[in-house]
């Protein structure tokens, strides 16, 4: 008995990290309601839901409706998470609380620790895995910021296979010390537009100095691999599978909270795309639906951004060219151009739709922080614990403070459990120039 918690203490940072997730959840079957099918336009044009099917990995599709609530994760993807520092650990946030004068209690579940700095490695190991178990020897993709570009460089490598990222032009300027880290991982990295597709072609013909966008970038990724044999196309947020991957975020955090003793009265997480906010929460719906009053749950998105807040529950593209199937979730419109604000991972037109389901639903509580709000958050953050939040993740710190300050306007005393999603060392140039603002896709 003792010798086995000796070496429990030696093995984690503390006992309540200790804990050993081995299956995902899947969270669509603790909603309330069913996942309305994607669709297609019905003008004759080519199928958009077929050619998805034809490019990505068919495990891949078959995860975005699963049959079963739990599912288990494959041994290599088990072992790969545990030697990237799976577990990662929950902490308390003291400074956090003294310096904001509140009783409330903050935890951080911390995704930035993770090797390429944030949470989205917990996907790209499994995509990964799963396209080298279909045969597939090459990975395509896209990325705006370059957390996903990053993470699916890393995943590639450790399955020994070849990765090549088409990455917004005007960001990969940007955030030149990314793209140099995703090399030196051996991804290809392709400026986008790019001349290697006819969209890319196209598009620099009409405008030889166009930034790029997420849009373009998808379509070009989308058409190389449909003409390219052994590649598969991945994408690293919205979809339901990127989300039930993530759940891991959330499973642990729940085991970590039931080894203290503690119950959560507020879950927090930045919404983007929406994986790491349905990964963090997800697990805790049956929860949330026992007992709706007590569980509060959070997103944080930004005024860039502001589609739960202000969007419409709509069917429509995920890009803005039309090529992706037309899915049902909060947007503002593929037409929508945000802000140029330096919140990457935040500035897109719509969401999940898993995460608009919970929405319709009422699950959530969603509110819009605006740049300078949030990055002033990341900057006292920084001050106090000498690490860097991603701009993403300094959206859900700012809840977190707001949190704690109605917690103390009302004399409660709340648990505010919050997902760390990232660090954001890579994005110093979002603090540098916080009061200016950039373009950037
Ligand atoms: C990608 C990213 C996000 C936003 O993506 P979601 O899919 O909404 O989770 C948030 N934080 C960081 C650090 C990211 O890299």
């Amino acid at each position: 008995m003792q010798l086995h918690s000796v070496s429990r203490l030696e093995n984690s940072t503390s006992i309540e990290n200790d804990v050993t997730i081995d299956q995902w959840y899947n969270i669509l079957s603790g909603l309330p309601g069913q996942l309305p099918e994607d669709r297609d336009l019905d003008d004759g044009s080519a199928s958009r839901i077929d050619l998805m099917r034809r490019i990505r990995p068919s495990s891949l599709s078959d995860q975005d409706r699963p049959e079963k609530s739990w599912i288990p994760i494959p041994e290599p993807v088990l072992q790969h998470y545990r030697e990237i520092g799976r577990p990662t650990p929950l902490k308390r946030a003291q400074a956090l609380e003294q310096h904001l004068g509140t009783n409330a209690r903050i935890y951080l579940k911390r995704e930035d620790v993770l090797p390429t700095h944030s949470f989205k490695l917990n996907s790209a190991i499994a995509q990964a895995y799963y396209a080298k178990s279909e045969g597939y020897t090459t990975l395509i993709s896209e990325t705006g910021a370059g957390q996903w570009g990053l993470a699916l460089a890393y995943a590639a490598r450790l399955f020994g296979l070849k990765v090549k990222i088409f990455w917004v032009r005007v960001s990969e300027e940007q955030k030149k010390y990314r793209s140099d880290y995703a090399q030196l991982l051996g991804a290809e990295i392709i400026q986008s537009p790019s001349m290697k597709t006819m969209t890319g072609r196209k598009t620099l013909e009409q405008d030889p100095n166009c930034p790029g966008s997420l849009g373009i970038a998808i379509g070009e990724a989308v058409e190389y691999t449909s003409q390219n044999k052994d590649c598969c196309y991945l994408s690293g947020s919205n979809l339901p599978h990127v989300l039930m991957h993530q759940t891991v975020i959330g499973l642990e955090t729940k085991a970590q909270l039931a080894n203290l003793g503690v119950k959560p009265d507020h879950l927090i997480a930045c919404c983007g795309g929406g994986s790491n906010l349905g990964g963090f929460i997800g697990p805790f719906l049956p929860e949330k639906e026992k007992d709706p009053e007590q569980l509060q749950l959070h997103a944080a998105e930004s005024t860039a951004a502001p589609r739960l807040t202000t969007g419409q529950y709509i069917y429509d593209h995920s890009d803005p060219l039309g090529l992706t199937p037309l899915t049902l979730s909060y947007t503002l419109g593929r037409d929508y151009v945000p802000p140029a604000v330096h919140t990457g991972g935040l500035r897109q037109h719509n969401g999940s739709p898993v995460i608009g389901l919970m929405q319709q639903h009422g699950l959530l509580q969603a509110q819009a922080y605006d740049s300078k709000e949030a990055i002033e958050t990341g900057r006292l953050f920084c001050q106090l614990y000498g690490t860097l939040p991603a701009p993403e993740t300094c959206h859900a710190l700012a809840a977190v403070s707001k949190l704690a300050k109605d917690s103390d306007i009302s004399e409660r005393r709340d648990t505010l459990v919050a997902c760390y999603s990232g660090n954001g060392l890579l994005d110093i140039n979002a603090y540098s120039s916080s009061n200016s603002t950039i373009t950037i896709s």
